[in-house]
């Protein structure tokens, strides 16, 4: 079992990875299942017309959700930028290829402030791909009523909306109320849901378009789907032939994610949420014992279906702190990567939804094994993940 779980790490020379951080695009996003890996492999030996498969793959996102029309981008960042400029141009070609060039009305998208999150890259670059200018209204903590209303003028092209774990969550204005507040103005909602499970309450509650991303929790090859009103999902699709073309998404990725998305539809997400809570109790077990250690179960913050263990240091206790505890427990073999982005506050999480056959007791074993080691001489600049990812491009490729 351990053998064939390493492999194919070994045979490329690649660092051993279990992943309990969540999907993260630097871990290569999700692992995709039997179905979406022949689906991509299968379309690569055919011509196809790209139009008519995207027609194919928009009803099955009607069917996942509820919404009139979809369409594949290659991402759901991608998604962001099609959908901002499908608003912006319309079904208007002209307009399309004359982007990024500010079109000099409708070229404005309304966001919180405390929305604009970092996903990987800002929402704010998303947004500024198509050359529409972003007006941010609140604050980070707060934002009221009469500051979207008051910002809904007749530039405005959209009003998006994100939904994250990065986000802020309290004094943001309500998703239906966010709704209610841009139609009355009749500008169209974007929400951006890309890690979020529900797939049909952002459409039934009034977003006019809803971006997900098709490597997330839907465990597809890397692309993104767009869901929402026909007009505006035509209006995204267009802009394949101006901005869009850098962000092409090709045959194999549609295929797998329509073979994932049927996959998703058919999911005994009972059974999952068991095979998951039965390796969070066996994590907790394997440290329960150690000083300095408290490990509880705690929900996902954005009610996805989904529990995390957080593990809680004590670092006068356990002889180090979180941040430490997280960079070591990544630099073993295999490398443990946790969910550290909220390390500073004296604890990181394990996220069960991308462990692979075998790997739950290797998890138990190394988490035992390093939080009761009392840390390692590692100083705390070179643990702290505001920085690491940015050190890591700075790094790359020096040879
Ligand atoms: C992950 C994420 C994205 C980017 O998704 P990709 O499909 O990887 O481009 C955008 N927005 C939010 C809120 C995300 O969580």
């Amino acid at each position: 079992m351990t053998e064939a779980l390493w492999d194919w790490h070994d045979a490329n020379g690649f660092t051993r990875v279990i992943n309990v951080s969540g999907t993260m695009t630097g871990l290569g996003a999700s692992v995709t299942g039997s179905a979406a890996r022949k689906a991509t492999a299968e379309a690569m030996g055919h011509f196809v017309k790209m139009h008519e498969l995207q027609e194919h793959a928009g009803q099955v996102i009607s069917r996942l959700t509820g919404a009139e029309a979809g369409c594949v981008t290659a991402s759901a960042s991608a998604g962001i930028s099609l959908c901002v400029a499908g608003c912006m141009t319309g079904l208007n070609p002209s307009r399309a290829e004359a982007l990024p060039a500010v079109p000099g009305s409708r070229d404005t998208v309304v966001a919180q402030a405390g929305h604009l999150c970092h996903y990987g890259a800002p929402v704010e670059t998303a947004v500024g791909l198509t050359g529409g200018k972003l007006r941010v209204i609140g604050q980070s903590t707060q934002c009221a009523d009469h500051q979207l209303e008051g910002a809904l003028d007749e530039n405005v092209a959209a009003a998006l909306y994100v939904v994250s774990h990065h986000v802020v969550h309290y004094g943001q204005i309500p998703f239906a109320r966010f709704v209610e507040i841009a139609h009355r103005a009749g500008v169209p909602v974007i929400v951006d849901a890309a890690s979020e499970y529900d797939l049909t309450g952002f459409i039934e509650q009034g977003a006019d378009l809803a971006i997900y991303s098709g490597h997330k929790f839907l465990s597809g090859p890397t692309s993104g789907i767009i869901a929402g009103r026909r007009d505006l999902v035509r209006a995204a699709y267009l802009q394949n032939i101006g901005i869009g073309r850098g962000m092409k998404v090709g045959k194999e990725s549609i295929m797998g994610l329509i073979a994932a998305m049927e996959d998703w539809m058919t999911r005994d997400a009972a059974a999952i949420r068991a095979a998951e809570r039965a390796a969070l109790e066996e994590w907790q077990a394997a440290v329960a014992d150690l000083p300095g250690i408290t490990a509880r179960v705690v929900p996902d913050p954005t009610n996805n279906p989904l529990d995390r263990l957080q593990i809680e240091i004590d670092p006068q206790e356990a002889g180090a702190n979180a941040a430490i505890f997280a960079a070591v427990l990544g630099r073993q073999d295999p490398a443990i990567i946790v969910r550290d982005h909220e390390v500073e506050l004296g604890y990181f999480q394990l996220d069960p939804c991308n462990l692979l056959p075998g790997q739950q007791v290797l998890v138990a074993d190394t988490l035992r094994h390093v939080l009761g080691s009392g840390g390692d001489v590692l100083d705390h600049a070179e643990a702290d993940p505001r920085n690491g990812s940015i050190r890591a491009y700075l790094d790359w490729g020096q040879g």
